[in-house]
């Protein structure tokens, strides 16, 4: 039984990207209903929010796949833990083939990962823009920095960024609230390494967590445990940000428990006209239509979307005429470092739980590609941080008893940590396709090929060798080198770094791109594709504030069209 409904406009997916959609749409008068496959989640409802240890059964330890028996691929994360399983999708719900490893981490409610994720917020530069023309993997990007670096701005004025100014060309400063501090490890690391190595920098993390007001949303109070929601709305999640905004217009309608089939083509009109919905309660099925369509399911999900909508103009599914779509699958690598002891120190600690680390940009290959002569091209960062050890330490102490406690009473030393997150190469053999397996409701489900190319192996190499020589080089002690990889950490696997880009990406040429460069489907230009399945290239640094950015400048985009009458 199909039932039609009219609105200007249809997202899919209310996650960061698709909660940009909703906003920017729906304050530009659109009529836009957002459609999400998940259960409802308001705002300020988390029930674990600030639950002691001791409210939960294993005193919310993170919990191992065995451990989680609905969720034994989510329990892969390191954020997966007992006090936020409910905001991590039961992987029966949305099965995948592993034709290879790869780690699918995926959020199944309203406001998607926005609650999950780690909100680190780094601008790309012309560096990531040109990249892939200058040394010849990938297609060239359609879009430059210049052109969505008004997006940033307008993106992180709303989101709310703190960080510090740097002046690098590889890291492009912004619309910075003010930073949070460094503690004394970290300034104790930073002094010694700027010394020892000019060309490097060490930063706190830009995050969007807030250090001063916007709105209703207060500052941080460092309470630390952000994954299980914030109630201030002190970091930004589509709860506590763009949701409000978009309902603010009175023209937004949310539709949890609505997970999109595929999209509908009419080939008499040649257009797409809307969507086909599952309702995840009740099972039934339904046609909604619209004038544009805003694909924000997340990078595997909207091209699952897309591939499955097959029809005689579109056999290969919907954007599947260049034979790009599905392909050029990218991740970070990470799980890849060092860490060492500080010396001294120890009359000096920190308060409260900060909810950010530290930032070392990359210095890897800034002027050419492999102009570092490193045997790999693009680059790299280091997110990590400093801390003291805590009581946990004592189930390697030798004493018992009272003896025991009286050492645990105090802090242990101090250590800092360099963990890589490294630039993937696009690779054409890095691929998604609709296998014959389907979900509880009858969508084909993914078959995801994917590994680390000889690119990202040599550029590990070199991640772990600097992490280790820095740290000795400042006066670190004890400094031992971290390989997820050679451990078959999951974590270190493809999707790993939860940072799932490319399948769908832009670019300048139809036979060789599924997207122009205003997020369009070639073949259909009312359908937007904004979010990371759009990505070219995949940079070093976190990607959803481009993801936001690019989904504001899409919306400008598609709305120009439509009072020009051009969609
Ligand atoms: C632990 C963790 C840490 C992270 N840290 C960072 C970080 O520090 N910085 C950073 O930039 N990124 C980080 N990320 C990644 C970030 O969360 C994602 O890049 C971002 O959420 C992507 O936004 P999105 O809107 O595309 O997808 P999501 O936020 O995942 O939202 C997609 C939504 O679409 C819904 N959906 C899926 N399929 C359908 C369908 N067919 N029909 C209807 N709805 C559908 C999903 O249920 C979901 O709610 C992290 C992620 C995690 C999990
Ligand atoms: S640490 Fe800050 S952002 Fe995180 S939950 Fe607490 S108040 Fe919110």
């Amino acid at each position: 039984m199909s039932t039609e409904h009219d609105y200007d406009a249809i997202v899919v997916g209310s996650g960061i990207s698709g909660g940009w959609a909703a906003k920017e749409l729906t304050e530009k008068g659109l009529s836009t209903l957002v459609l999400e496959r998940g259960r409802d989640q308001q705002h300020g409802d988390y029930p674990t929010e600030h639950l002691p240890p001791w409210a939960f059964p294993l005193r919310e330890r993170k919990l191992t796949p065995a451990q989680a028996p609905e969720h034994p691929t989510q329990a892969h994360t390191p954020s997966f833990r007992e006090a936020t399983t409910h905001y991590f999708l039961k992987d029966a719900e949305n099965p995948y083939v592993q034709a290879k490893p790869f780690l699918w981490v995926q959020g199944s409610q309203v406001g998607g990962r926005s609650l999950i994720w780690g909100r680190q917020c780094y601008r790309w530069s012309d560096l990531d823009f040109e990249a892939n023309l200058k040394d010849g993997h990938g297609v060239d990007w359609p879009i430059r920095y210049a052109d969505i670096a008004p997006w940033y701005s307008y993106v992180e004025k709303f989101v709310g960024i703190s960080g510090e100014k740097l002046g690098l060309s590889q890291l492009p400063d912004g619309e910075f609230q003010p930073p949070m501090a460094l503690n004394a490890g970290e300034k104790w690391v930073k002094t010694r390494l700027e010394k020892r190595y000019p060309d490097r920098r060490l930063t706190i993390g830009r995050t969007a967590v807030l250090t001063q007001p916007i709105g209703d949303r207060l500052p941080c109070h460092y309470c630390g445990p952000c994954a299980r929601g914030c109630s201030t709305g002190s970091y930004f999640s589509s709860q506590a940000s763009t949701l409000p905004a978009a309902r603010k217009t009175g023209k937004l309608t949310l539709r949890p428990s609505s997970l999109v089939h595929s999209i509908i083509y009419d080939l008499q009109r040649d257009r797409v006209t809307g969507v086909r919905v599952v309702d995840t309660q009740t099972g039934e099925t339904q046609e909604l239509y619209a004038r544009v369509i805003f694909l924000c399911a997340s990078t595997l999900a909207t091209t699952r979307v897309l591939l499955n909508s097959r029809s005689r103009r579109h056999p290969n599914g919907l954007g599947g005429g260049s034979g790009a779509l599905g392909r050029y699958l990218m991740d970070h690598h990470l799980r890849q470092g060092a860490s060492g002891e500080i010396p001294g120190l120890v009359d000096r600690y920190y308060q409260g739980d900060r909810p950010n680390g530290t930032y070392l940009p990359r210095f890897r290959n800034l002027k050419a590609p492999d102009s570092d002569r490193l045997g790999f091209v693009r680059g790299y960062g280091y997110q990590g941080g400093a801390g003291r050890a805590g009581w946990g330490r004592g189930s390697d102490r030798p004493e018992i008893g009272a003896a025991l406690k009286r050492v645990l009473r105090d802090p242990g030393p101090w250590h800092m940590g360099l963990g890589g997150f490294g630039e993937c190469l696009p690779r054409s053999d890095n691929y998604v396709e609709l296998a014959k397996e389907t979900d509880p409701w009858g969508i084909p489900v993914l078959r995801i090929h994917a590994s680390w190319g000889e690119n990202e192996l040599a550029m590990r190499k070199d991640i772990k060798a600097q992490a280790a020589e820095m740290l000795e080089a400042i006066g670190c002690h004890n400094v031992q080198i971290q390989d997820g990889l050679e451990r078959e950490d999951m974590t270190a696997m493809p999707g790993g770094a939860i940072h799932e880009m490319g399948t769908a990406r832009m670019g300048r040429d139809p036979t060789t791109s599924v997207l122009n460069g205003d997020n369009q489907v070639w073949e259909a230009p009312n359908v937007f594709v904004t979010d990371g399945a759009c990505m070219t290239s995949s940079s070093c640094v976190n990607p959803s504030i481009t993801y936001m950015a690019l989904t504001a400048r899409a919306v400008d985009h598609a709305v120009n069209e439509l009072k020009r009458g051009e969609l």
